[in-house]
């Protein structure tokens, strides 16, 4: 049996072998108050026509047009008033020439009428309208699937759904649409040492912090976590644990226990269960080399390492992505930024790197400081603003070198005047 982390495999071995996993999520039905941000499941065709009826676009009298034809400021038409059409009535009297309805916005067109002149242009006197201006056929009118067609596509499969998507289907009457559902992920984090958030902390013993970062990271990429507790550090647990995992979820995120110190139990276990299906063994990235994938039956399982910081970008970097893709959700698009390596910053051979910088303005020019604590720190990663990259072959970057700073988060200081030098 070959020995873990023997060889290291590239980030880009990483992303073909998870690209050549085929995870498709189901389809669900979900009312449309509840959809923003789900991908719709199917082309969307509309069964009927909006407006279904001709309705007035603005408040006035439904006229036939020609009627009007010659009237000025100076000499206005005068027509009889017939009857008055409010907002949702559902019969309005015919109109014959010479004669006009009073209409509000959004109501439906008497049959006869081919126009609407708007309140503005107009006087009532007992009875009766003058109109001061000519107004074209169709002026004011919207016409029946003016908007939507009966039958037409209204919004394409795979699209991300927005609140005014929702609104163009709301307008066609349905309650419910079809979405794919979202991939159910199984996290949970392995370790003697950790104790559930609530309960007293004894020497030897540390707050579960990973899952809390995983569970919303998990969220944030679209996914459904499911919290599968703390394992311990005990081979027959994590197989446990494991099966479980792979019986009730579409995707494994499980972190700590990768590396190969007294008590980790992640590479045996995984040997067990995972034989032929082994893909990655440990990966060329900095923070990020104990990482572990593996896949079960075309259900991908990513061991992360334990550290909070590795394990959370390790997470950004190679299961949102993929979560997201099989999801059907687009790529998350960080904001990147220039600006001037504050120092110069070494890099590990062979591995690439991502380093966590702050971005501070200092005399007009940004610039990136690499975090002051490593990944063994929990605040290293909420105290940066993102990361530089220095990939494989390259061994520093120079200070002053421009470098391209992949943000992780807002950063309003960077308009604002920027934070002081640390
Ligand atoms: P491991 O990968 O299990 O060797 O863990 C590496 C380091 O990360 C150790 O110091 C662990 O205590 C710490 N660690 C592992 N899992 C967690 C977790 N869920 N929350 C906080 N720290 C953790
Ligand atoms: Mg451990």
């Amino acid at each position: 049996m070959k020995e873990l982390f023997y060889s290291v495999s590239s980030l880009e071995e990483v992303f073909a072998k998870l690209d050549s996993l085929n995870v498709k999520p189901g389809v669900e039905e979900v009312p449309i108050q509840q959809a923003s941000g789900r991908v719709l499941a199917e082309d969307l065709r509309s069964p009927i026509n909006v407006p279904h009826f001709r309705r007035a676009a603005r408040d006035g009298y439904a006229i036939i047009s020609k009627d009007t034809f010659g009237a000025g400021e100076e000499n206005p038409v005068v027509l009889r008033l017939i009857g008055e059409v409010r907002a949702g009535q559902e019969e309005a009297p015919h109109v014959s020439p010479g004669q006009c309805v009073r209409v509000a916005t959004g109501g439906l067109i008497p049959s006869g009428a081919d126009a609407v002149v708007m309140v503005e242009y107009t006087i009532e006197k007992g009875g009766k309208v003058e109109v001061y201006r000519a107004v074209a056929p169709r002026e004011h009118i919207i016409d029946e699937g003016r908007d939507i067609k009966r039958g037409s596509l209204i919004l394409k499969k795979g699209v991300v759904l927005t609140p005014q998507d929702l609104g163009a289907i709301a307008a066609t009457g349905a309650e419910k649409v079809k979405v794919y559902s979202k991939l159910k992920v199984a996290v949970a984090s392995t370790g003697d040492e950790l104790v559930r958030l609530g309960e007293k902390l004894k020497p030897g013993k540390i707050y579960d912090v990973n899952s809390v970062t995983l569970i919303n990271a998990v969220r944030d990429s679209g996914g459904n976590p499911v919290y599968m507790g703390i394992i311990r550090d005990d081979r027959e647990k994590l197989i446990e644990a494991l099966k479980k995992a792979l019986a009730t979820c579409d995707v494994v995120v499980f972190s700590g226990g990768t590396s190969k110190g007294p008590g980790d139990a992640v590479p045996s276990a995984l040997r067990e269960v995972f034989t032929p299906d082994f893909l990655i063994h440990g990966v060329a990235m900095k923070p990020g080399k104990p990482t572990v994938i593996a896949a079960y039956h075309g259900k991908p399982v990513f061991m992360l390492p334990g550290y909070p910081t590795s394990a959370l970008l390790v997470y950004y970097i190679i299961v949102d992505p993929f979560i997201r893709k099989w999801s059907q959700l687009p790529r998350r698009e960080l904001r990147k930024v220039k600006a001037k390596a504050a120092v110069k910053m070494f890099s590990e051979e062979g591995r690439h790197e991502f380093k966590p910088v702050k971005i501070i303005l200092e005399d007009g020019e940004l610039k990136a400081y690499p975090t002051a604590t490593g990944s063994e720190a929990i605040t290293t990663l909420s105290s940066t603003h993102g990361y530089v990259e220095i990939k494989v072959g390259q061994s520093f970057i120079e200070e002053g070198e421009e470098v391209t700073v992949t943000l992780l988060k807002p950063v309003n200081e960077l308009e604002g005047g920027g934070e002081r030098k640390p």
